[in-house]
């Protein structure tokens, strides 16, 4: 049987980092994956441009976007390992990148730069990666784990689980993680898709389907929480960056409300219309703040025919509530099939912050998207696998 210093089960984001800095410290490391390549995810991400960072993600405001039972958890980790050491280790490869929207940072060319890059700090660590492996049996024995692989048998003194969150099956996604937790005692919070598109009742999505590829600005909101960001229709539901974030707060039968013209006062812009233009029809007035497809549907929805300076203001009135306030009750998501992530995880209590090690089980570890610490679309989840995988990296 062989024998590693530590055993780290996925290579994704979270897992390649931790095996990079255990191994830098001369620990001998095996990371092991099912995939027939490392760091898939990182792959598709972005478009395909890996949004590897948010340089907002240690701000105070960037703080409060990462959602967990325990959103405290993840300060320690998150402060160690910062947007800037990321930024460094890229630059340092000579790779190319740019500020897209909001602090987030995405490669100009392929996401496969950050897979090489990791792979190739790897390689320089004297990690082995064992591909299309995975993980049969483990046990807990007195020295570590003995654990029964695909292939092979092996022993660790430490295990650190990196296998990922529940999102996009097709890609490989299990729950070894949860079940790995449920094993040892850790304790699992609820899970559930998150960043993912919404969907309606049949009848709330007929007529938006004939708006399928329309893209407007709007803000989202779910209660308090709001974001302004693109909105896109889709012929399954609404998607988009604002309906993504808002999606990992909504909770089913609740409501969420779109602002389509954020920062406009709609009101005076159509009393100003009924002076300067009083012959339009609503439609077209409605045209100059909005995607025109979206302005001719919300016109035949409201149905009110006749030239704009013929309306009244409590016609007008009609018009701002549809247009600023048009709330809508999805029925539900698209699910694990599209999710970016999976909201919830291994319940943070029963890990130690600093070093994401279970508090009963001495030598094994979570980090990653299988944890409860779900983040923000536009680089956050990157910077949470980067740096959990840090923390464990440097204590395993
Ligand atoms: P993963 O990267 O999912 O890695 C887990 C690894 O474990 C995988 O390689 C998997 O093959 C392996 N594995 C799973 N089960 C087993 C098993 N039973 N045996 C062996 N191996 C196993 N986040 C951002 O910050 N920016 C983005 O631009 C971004 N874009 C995204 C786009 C898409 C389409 C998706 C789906 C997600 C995106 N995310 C993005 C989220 C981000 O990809 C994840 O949060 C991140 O990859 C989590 O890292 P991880 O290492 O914990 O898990």
């Amino acid at each position: 049987m062989s024998h590693y210093d530590i055993v780290i089960l996925g290579a994704g984001a979270a897992g390649m980092m931790a095996a990079i800095e255990a191994g830098k410290r001369g620990r001998k490391v095996l990371i092991v994956d099912h995939a027939a390549d490392p760091g898939e995810k990182i792959r598709i991400s972005g478009g395909g441009r890996c949004n590897f960072t948010n340089v907002n993600a240690t701000t105070a405001t960037g703080r409060e976007r990462f959602l967990s039972q325990n959103p405290r958890f993840a300060l320690s980790a998150l402060a160690r390992y910062t947007p800037e050491h990321f930024i460094a280790l890229v630059r340092s490869y000579g790779i190319a990148f740019h500020e897209k929207t909001l602090g987030q940072l995405f490669c100009d060319g392929p996401s496969t730069q950050i897979i090489n890059l990791l792979v190739q700090e790897m390689a320089g660590a004297g990690v082995t990666l064992k591909l299309r492996s995975s993980l049969e049996r483990a046990e807990k024995t007195e020295a570590g784990f003995a654990l029964v692989l695909s292939d092979q048998a092996v022993s660790c003194e430490k295990l650190i689980v990196a296998t990922g969150g529940k999102s996009i099956p097709k890609m490989g996604a299990t729950s070894l993680g949860y079940q790995l937790a449920a094993q040892f005692g850790l304790r699992v919070t609820e899970t559930r898709p998150a960043l993912v598109p919404l969907t309606f009742a049949e009848q709330v999505l007929e007529p938006l389907r004939e708006l399928s590829g329309v893209s407007t600005n709007a803000v989202v909101s779910h209660g308090k929480t709001r974001f302004e960001e693109a909105l896109l229709f889709t012929h399954r539901g609404l998607s988009g960056p604002a309906i993504l974030q808002v999606s990992s707060y909504w909770r089913e039968g609740d409501a969420i409300a779109i602002d389509l013209v954020p920062g406009l006062d709609m009101l005076a812009a159509l009393r100003q219309a009924r002076k300067a233009t009083p012959k339009l029809a609503i439609q077209t007035v409605l045209a100059s703040h909005l995607p025109k497809r979206l302005a001719q549907l919300i016109g035949e929805e409201l149905d009110l025919p006749g030239m704009i300076g013929d309306f009244s203001d409590a016609k007008f009135e009609k018009v701002v509530a549809a247009v600023k306030a048009w709330t809508l009750k999805p029925v539900g998501s698209e699910g694990y099939r599209t999710a970016e992530v999976t909201l919830g995880g291994i319940d943070t209590r029963d890990l130690d912050s600093k070093t994401m090690e279970a508090r009963q089980v001495p030598g094994l570890h979570f980090i990653g998207e299988v944890v409860d610490v779900t983040g923000w679309l536009g680089g956050y989840n990157f910077q949470w696998a980067w740096a959990s995988g840090f923390a464990a990296g440097q204590a395993a």
